[in-house]
């Protein structure tokens, strides 16, 4: 499992990079970030500090 970034709705406010303890989180086109999935552990701290809730579990 991982989560990942809703690039339509993510603000590009950079709030998730940094609490990601695997730092898979990274800056893409417009300063809106990407989740490596091959990497994230799946523990959900990204999604917890996003101010318009656009990272959710991959289904
Ligand atoms: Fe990083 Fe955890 Fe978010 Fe995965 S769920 S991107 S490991 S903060
Ligand atoms: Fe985008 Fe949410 Fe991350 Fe901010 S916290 S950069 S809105 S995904």
């Amino acid at each position: 499992m991982a989560y990942r970034i809703n690039e339509v709705d993510c603000i590009a406010c950079g709030a998730c990079q940094p609490v990601c303890p695997v730092e898979c989180i990274s800056e893409v086109a417009d300063g809106k970030r990407k989740i490596d999935e091959s990497t994230c552990i799946d523990c959900g701290a990204c999604a917890g500090v996003c101010p318009v809730e656009c990272i959710a579990p991959v289904e």
